[in-house]
């Protein structure tokens, strides 16, 4: 079987196809290729990428991606859940409470699966090096609502796509350690005004006078440490344990 791609006119042999089939039944052709990087011409050299629950990400050039709303699912999801703990087991009513939540389940991971491969994928075909920052996700998933929850795996699933991308495009990957004061310091200037309370979203810096938007100020700070290490070869990225803290699977 000949497989071919979007991307100029590369064929390949696929290694394998596996046939899978979702709670919902849909079916889906999962194929293993290998690719050869592209190259494209970029916009700009490097990005640094401040990621973030709040905005989900933003950028050293200023532009900011906002992840979509899974609030509304999730409210559904949590309906329905507390639908199925009453109903009999072995009913034919709970079975179709169960398809409606593996339904809604396949919503959210189809949204945030179209939003982080479009997103990663525009910050790889732009940028020469993509700078992100390791994510401290365990000290974060203290609130377990659903929705909070997806948004930090969403974080995580955005860094591997991007490192992937990273590879197929011929783009410079780096993540920078959690450890990087990267909003402590004047990304004009360098001037360091040390820790900042969370609630603090603007600043102004006391030596050069410039005013920044918190994260937009990270970002150039982490696209500047993250082309210093490149230059250094210091690339760190340590590899966090996946968190099971939501399961998905309803079949
Ligand atoms: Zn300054």
């Amino acid at each position: 079987m000949l497989i071919q791609f979007g991307l100029g006119n590369y064929k390949s042999e696929p290694s394998s196809v596996t046939l899978i089939k979702d709670c919902e039944d849909r079916y889906f052709l999962s194929f293993v290729v290998d690719i050869e990087p592209v190259s494209l011409d970029t916009k700009s050299q490097s990005i640094g990428i401040d990621l973030g629950i709040k905005t989900f990400a933003v950028m050293s050039n200023g532009e900011k991606a906002e992840s979509p709303s899974y609030k509304k699912l999730d409210r559904k999801v949590r309906k329905l859940q507390k639908k199925l703990a009453r109903q009999h087991k072995d009913s034919k009513r709970r079975d179709k409470t169960r398809i409606q939540i593996a339904k809604r389940h396949n919503q959210i991971a189809d949204t945030r699966r179209d939003f982080l491969h479009k997103l990663s994928t525009k910050m790889t075909r732009e940028n020469q090096a993509i700078v992100l920052e390791d994510l401290n996700v365990s000290g974060m998933v203290k609130n377990r609502k659903l929705s909070r929850v997806i948004s930090l795996l969403s974080l995580r699933e955005f860094r591997t796509l991007c490192k992937a991308k990273s590879a197929k495009y011929d783009r410079t990957f780096i993540c920078l350690s959690r450890w990087e004061p990267t909003s402590q310091v004047c990304s004009e200037c360098g001037f360091k005004w040390g820790k900042l309370d969370l609630k603090v979203r603007q600043i102004k810096c006391l030596n050069c006078g410039t005013e920044h938007d918190r994260d937009g100020n990270a970002a150039k700070n982490i696209e500047k440490v993250g082309i210093g290490h490149c230059h250094d070869s210091k690339c760190t990225s340590r590899r966090s344990k996946p968190t099971s803290v939501v399961s998905v699977n309803e079949a």
